[in-house]
């Protein structure tokens, strides 16, 4: 039992109090609560929300942070990062999914969404070992040489893993242009027939959108709602360049839309997100990083910020996102994405926390929410509860040793390159 004491809680509504966590649920939300608990937090003076939830990244890809900079996105994938990529081995994936973990706590996540080309024991187990929530899922491409149809279908039925209390398996398919339409339609099979999220990148580019136009005669999520996966278990990675007809119907089928707006910024991709129409549509809108190769940071804080920023300059008008609905996506309609019974402070969900501290930069506090979305950072940050459990104190991670995990992604990133 933990007790956090005299905290502003931002729940349901923002108050001065209390909050008991038993076996990794919030028990009790109040002033002055009187249980004896076997921990007590004194938070006086700092800010407990929800964990953030990141519900489009890889994790394994910080070992690339700084490599292969100033490329647009095919070129960077072709040249750079798909060469690279076809060196790793497990080991460096555990690596390096330990540093995207520990980066992830110290900036306020406490639930992730992953997709990968390997290494799913190994990010399953990291995330274990640090006490990080998510869904870890296999990208799966039959268009790309050396993979095959049968190969992938058979990766993706071996990539089910067990799933614990704090991480679960899904389906992915990287995109509709490196994917076979049998290829697709076979994985959102799979992923209903065994209750299961459906992952998937689409429209990142308008290339891409036009490909597919061409290749198939429509629209990529026209194409992708004939193949059965357009419906409310999937999550779709950026999706920027899209018609308004497409709009419609992902808000007709009530899809997630995870919007990257830094990852599409770098890699200069051209079109912002239509984030206002697809709420207006009956979408679930939720916030990614995507890797920090493209990006390169793993920070919800500032992609809150830029999702804010880039609506209001594409429309050009100020009040087009409410920062409630900027918070909204970064909380709770992210963990209702990956299927987790958290991403709000209240009584009886489970205890994914985050306190913040005031520092300067939240100082002084006319609208708290605006303040989380327009100027907090990673650096405010001071402790983390997931599943009930205290992961980081102080900014003091508890579970494992920071200090190893940076050495060892160090030398594993530098040895990557020059393999
Ligand atoms: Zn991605």
């Amino acid at each position: 039992m933990i007790l956090i004491r005299d905290a502003t809680i931002v729940g349901d509504r923002i108050i001065e109090g209390d909050i008991l966590i038993e076996d990794g649920r919030i028990r009790e939300i109040g002033k002055d609560i009187s249980e004896k608990a076997d921990e007590t937090i004194d938070a006086k003076g700092k800010i407990a929300i929800p964990g953030l939830v990141n519900t489009h990244t890889h994790v394994a890809m910080t070992l690339f942070r700084g490599y292969g900079e100033d490329l647009p996105l095919h070129e960077w994938l072709q040249n750079k990062i798909w060469p690279a990529e076809a060196k790793m081995t497990a080991e460096d994936i555990r690596v390096g999914s330990l540093l995207a973990y520990v980066e992830m706590i110290k900036s306020g996540i406490t639930c992730f969404n992953e997709m990968y080309i390997a290494g799913i024991n190994e990010m399953k187990e990291a995330a274990e070992e640090v006490g990080m929530r998510g869904v870890i899922s296999l990208g799966l491409f039959d268009l790309v040489p050396g993979h095959s149809y049968e190969g992938e279908i058979k990766g993706m039925k071996e990539s089910i893993f067990k799933p614990s209390e704090l991480v679960r398996p899904a389906v992915s398919c990287h995109a509709p242009y490196t994917c076979s339409k049998e290829l697709i339609a076979e994985a959102g099979k799979f992923a209903k027939e065994k209750k299961l999220k459906f992952h998937m990148h689409v429209s990142e580019t308008r290339k891409e959108m036009l490909d597919v136009l061409k290749a198939h005669g429509k629209y990529p999520f026209e194409y992708l709602d004939e193949l059965g996966v357009v419906h409310e278990d999937s999550i779709f990675a950026h999706a920027s360049w899209v018609t308004k007809r497409e709009i419609a119907l992902v808000g007709k089928r009530k899809a997630t839309i995870s919007n990257n707006p830094e990852s599409n910024l770098k890699l200069a991709t051209g079109g912002i997100c239509p984030v206002r129409e697809y709420i207006d549509a009956g979408a679930n809108l939720t916030l990614g990083t995507d890797g920090a190769a493209s990006n390169n940071s793993l920070s919800i804080f500032e992609t809150m910020k830029l999702m804010g920023l880039l609506q209001k300059h594409r429309y050009w008008k100020a009040d087009i996102l409410p920062t409630g609905k900027i918070f909204e996506s970064a909380t709770i309609n992210g963990a209702k994405a990956l299927g987790f019974d958290a991403g709000v402070l209240r009584e009886g969900k489970l205890a994914d926390i985050t306190l913040l501290k005031r520092d300067v930069n939240l100082v002084p506090e006319h609208d708290i929410i605006a303040n989380l979305i327009y100027a907090a950072e990673p650096q405010n940050v001071n402790d983390i509860i997931i599943n009930g459990k205290l992961i980081m104190r102080n900014r003091e991670m508890l579970t494992v040793d920071e200090e190893k995990i940076k050495k060892d992604a160090e030398k594993t990133a530098k040895d990557l390159v020059s393999r």
